[in-house]
């Protein structure tokens, strides 16, 4: 057999981590568990499964666009956003393609890329965690086909500006015009900032851009995979010839509807999420530790400045003088043992290029006890140790 070269280099996914008996806030999902409305949909549609599902998603793609104020044609469901990220990947990418993204993102892009055979070209992210768009212009020329852009980004949960895309979207049309960018709006329910993208109002002067979110986190559903993608009617119609006849499976589909209507829970687990960050920066800023500014259901924290970290400047912390325990050289995973210790299951950063950082998904107070005293041992080590 001679396997592809392309793929030799992918290695396997490395999901959020739970040790036994944890509470785990490593994978971002929701502290209040599915929407109700979902659960009570799925219940209702169990009798069914015998039957194929629309194939077309027709009643949850006219429930979305209703919502959105765009046509049907604009929008295409996917088995989680990250079949969409496949498929995007797929219409675009040939052997000599170039994809662009952040080095300290999501990996699901580099994924997908690396499975079509396209090179991708990562910059590092500025030194307040967000997306740096001048390098990503550096780095992309006339082979580049797609580019990645994560906002609010997941691991830091910094965001771009609507003038921000609006001006990178516009100059990308003009010098690269054969190149996607594709908008990941995972976390997009959980912004606050007022100037934070329209960007489906930016689709009417964007000719080049895919948005992309999730059912998986805000409301709940990340255990039924569907996600979705808005974008021109051109390019819809290219991702469907690559989509799988049935990807999204019945009970997906219908959950995934009645959530869509579950206002009360979407507005209830925003409103967790505000006071959850409130409660863990307000702690982190008393103990001296550094994280970045989160418009997500998470937040990261910056343990140390100068721990194997070349490629992005963190902010000074408490911890800078922290000495690692012998044997420890990397601070992130030794992070995850330390939480575990308190009864919590955070997600060291390591594989995301942030070796000296760690995110912790936002959860209701009680889940989030063993964080802030894992938090406050860690400060008291940081002080015996300077
Ligand atoms: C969680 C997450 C998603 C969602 O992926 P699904 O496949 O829809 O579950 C997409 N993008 C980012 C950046 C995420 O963190």
């Amino acid at each position: 057999m001679k396997f592809r070269q392309c793929i030799q280099t992918i290695a396997p996914y490395q999901p959020g981590l739970r040790s036994q008996g944890s509470i785990k806030l490593s994978s971002n999902e929701n502290p209040l568990g599915p929407s109700p409305r979902a659960m009570d949909a799925v219940r209702e549609t169990v009798p069914m499964i015998h039957t194929y599902p629309d194939g077309a998603n027709r009643e949850l793609t006219a429930a979305i666009s209703d919502r959105l104020g765009v046509g049907s044609d604009q929008i295409i469901i996917g088995n989680g956003s990250d079949e969409l990220f496949l498929q995007i990947a797929g219409i675009l990418l040939e052997g000599d393609s170039t994809a662009v993204s952040a080095r300290q993102t999501f990996s699901e892009y580099r994924f997908s890329v690396a499975v079509f055979g396209g090179t991708m070209r990562e910059v590092n992210l500025s030194p307040q965690g967000r997306f740096d768009l001048q390098a990503i212009l550096h780095a992309c020329d006339d082979s580049t086909r797609l580019v990645f852009i994560c906002n609010p980004n997941n691991p830091t949960g910094t965001y771009l500006t609507h003038r921000e895309l609006l001006d990178f979207l516009t100059v990308m049309n003009d010098r690269f015009p054969d190149a996607l960018v594709v908008v990941d709006e995972a976390y997009q329910d959980y912004v606050t900032a007022p100037d934070f993208p329209d960007s489906v109002a930016l689709l009417a002067s964007c000719p080049n851009m895919i948005i992309t979110r999730t059912f998986s986190k805000i409301y709940g559903l990340a255990g039924l995979r569907v996600g979705y993608a808005v974008s021109h009617p051109e390019v819809i119609a290219q991702l469907k010839r690559v989509k799988q006849p049935f990807n999204v499976n019945l009970l997906a589909q219908s959950a995934a509807r009645a959530a869509l209507s579950d206002e009360d829970f979407h507005h209830r687990s925003r409103e967790i999420n505000q006071l959850s960050k409130t409660r863990l920066t307000g702690l982190c800023d008393s103990l001296g530790f550094s994280y970045f500014q989160t418009q997500a259901n998470f937040l990261c924290i910056t343990l140390a400045e100068d721990l194997g970290i070349e490629s992005v400047e963190l902010p000074p912390t408490a911890l800078g003088e922290y000495r690692l325990p012998d044997g420890v050289n990397n601070l992130s995973s030794f992070a995850f043992r330390h939480f575990n210790e308190y009864g919590v299951s955070i997600r060291a950063l390591q594989s995301f290029g942030l070796p000296s950082a760690v995110r912790i998904t936002l959860g209701m107070d009680e889940q989030m006890q063993g964080v802030y005293q894992g938090l406050e041992r860690l400060a008291e080590l940081a002080r015996k140790g300077s």
